[in-house]
């Protein structure tokens, strides 16, 4: 059996895993990234990207059909159509676009890439398994984890259960049909973006909701916004629900109310959305012994674990489960290693929502600032009065912002409407800068842009808004 020895081994190839084996490698470190499955992990394969694919491809779809209903802007379309194989023919070339591109970056970069699953034999050792043999086995002086996450499994409903009716975010992104009724358990960031876009495609949706509220992680401010937008599509909310299972017949999903009442979802296929399990059982990591937190990997701000040199970022350690933040926790660590100083500590680490309308939180939303006992002051600017929304037709939503009230220094942002996840750029930015409320106020943003309502709710905390 060989032997290698390097410096680094990162185990997953997910933006985690991969960002760092890019960045470690340019620094000079000798690196081999072990990768089980694909490239570019959940996020590329059976994640964002995918996902926010069929979002566009679903929204481009209901756009020809609100046009083929005729339209005040003058367009007309007769009949539009949609042929599911191509669309998703057309995600998976995105797919392999990106994939293949990570894969020549490694390269370029010098990491060293193996095909194989880790399992890990101690805290310096690592056997690389191809269908259950060992093919090598690698030793190194740092180790990390970036084995990312899987999804939750409700055990009286397995996915694949009920011949394949039960499904995940995966199935869901690659469907050879639109379902004529799909139930979507879980009304977080997954179910509510898919179930758009499966409602958008044609299904008849309906969301079930344990708690008796949508997307809990978002403030209901910004979530009512979307509520009325779910109505308004025709998709079905029902909170405070139970699942039970399926029912005999395989074609619907049973519930209960808080009054122990039970009915039934008819549905052709169901996807289960309830979050996602860091992946730390079944390559050897229990042999290391590490502080966890929760299910997840215990970390410092460095991203150190209990055991010195074993190292872990992204969903294996933890909320929140973002791509971005496992790629910035993946380069930190590569730095570290190289001898630089770093620590993981950034303002914000912006969460993006991308349903229709969008949500976007960074920083310390109102109530935050409030639990926190800091003085503040709060204001929001409204799409409606934002002439590119009108432009665009999405006049729904608007922008907040949270700022200290001594010395204006931005707290947070928040907003919801169409389009918004690209304002995480700007809010991201003024909180790193420590940007008060009078540098945004005071820079000039292009007209006409939705960006002027980020400037104007800076105004208007500032007693001055020009536009309402
Ligand atoms: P992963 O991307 O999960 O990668 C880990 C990789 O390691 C996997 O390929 C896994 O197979 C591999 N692996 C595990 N164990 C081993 C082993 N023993 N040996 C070798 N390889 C191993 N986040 C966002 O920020 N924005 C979004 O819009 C967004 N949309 C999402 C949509 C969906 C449907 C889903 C499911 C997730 C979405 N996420 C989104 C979350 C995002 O995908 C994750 O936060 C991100 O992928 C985590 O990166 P990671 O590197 O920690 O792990
Ligand atoms: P989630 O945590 O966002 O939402 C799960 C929802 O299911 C919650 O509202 C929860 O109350 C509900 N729930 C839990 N058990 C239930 C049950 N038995 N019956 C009914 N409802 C139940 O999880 P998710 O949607 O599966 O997404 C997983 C993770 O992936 C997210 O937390 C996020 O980190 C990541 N993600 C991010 C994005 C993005 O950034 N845009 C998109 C998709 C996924």
């Amino acid at each position: 059996m060989q032997t290698t020895s390097t410096t680094l081994i990162v185990i997953g190839g997910g933006p985690g895993g991969y960002i760092a084996a890019i960045r470690a490698a340019q620094l000079g470190i000798a690196t081999i990234l072990i990768v089980g499955d694909q490239l570019g992990g959940t996020c590329l394969n059976i994640g964002c990207i995918p996902s926010k694919a069929l979002i566009h491809a679903a929204e481009e779809f209901e756009k020809a059909k609100h046009y083929s209903h005729g339209s005040s802007i003058g367009i007309q379309v007769s009949d539009p159509s949609i042929n599911i194989a191509q669309t998703v023919s057309w995600k998976d070339g995105i797919v392999k676009r990106l994939t293949t591109g990570v894969g020549a970056l490694l390269k370029k970069n010098g990491a060293q890439v193996v095909k194989g699953w880790a399992q890990i034999l101690d805290g310096k050792t690592v056997a690389v398994m191809q269908d259950g043999k060992e093919v090598t086995r690698i030793t190194c002086q740092h180790l990390l984890i970036a084995s990312g996450s899987t999804p939750v499994e409700l055990p009286f409903m397995p996915f694949g259960a009920g011949n394949g009716k039960v499904i995940s975010s995966t199935e869901a992104l690659s469907p050879t049909e639109v379902p004529k009724k799909l139930v979507v358990v879980g009304g977080g960031y997954i179910g509510l973006e898919l179930g758009i876009a499966y409602r958008k495609l044609g299904a008849e949706v309906a969301v079930v909701e344990s708690l008796d509220r949508i997307l809990p992680a978002y403030d209901e401010d910004l979530t009512k916004v979307v509520k009325t937008a779910l109505k308004q599509l025709g998709v079905e909310v029902h909170l405070g629900l139970t699942v039970q299972g399926m029912n005999a017949a395989g074609d619907a999903v049973r519930v209960k109310n808080a009054a122990s009442e039970e009915s039934e979802l008819a549905c052709d296929k169901v996807l289960v959305a309830v979050g996602r399990r860091p992946r730390t059982q079944g390559f050897g990591l229990e042999s290391l012994m590490l502080d966890m937190d929760g299910r997840a990997i215990k970390i410092d701000d460095q991203c150190r674990t209990s055991m010195r040199d074993v190292w872990a970022i992204g969903d294996v350690a933890g909320e929140p489960m973002l791509a971005h933040r496992a790629m910035a926790q993946g380069e930190m660590v590569a730095e570290i290693i190289a001898g630089k100083r770093r620590h993981f500590t950034p303002a914000s680490i912006p969460a993006v929502c991308f349903t229709d309308p969008e949500l976007v939180v960074v920083g310390k939303s109102p109530q935050e600032a409030q639990a926190a006992g800091i003085e503040h002051i709060t204001a929001m600017f409204p799409f409606a009065a934002n002439g590119r929304s009108m432009t665009l037709e999405s006049t729904d939503g608007f922008v907040r912002v949270v700022a200290r009230k001594d010395n204006h220094l931005i707290l947070g942002w928040q907003a919801v409407g169409k389009g918004v996840s690209e304002l995480s750029t700007a809010f991201g930015l003024s909180l790193e800068m420590g940007s008060t409320l009078e540098d945004v106020a005071g820079t000039i943003h292009s007209h006409p842009t939705l960006g002027e309502a980020v400037q104007e709710a800076a105004l208007r905390a500032l007693g001055h808004a020009l536009h309402i």
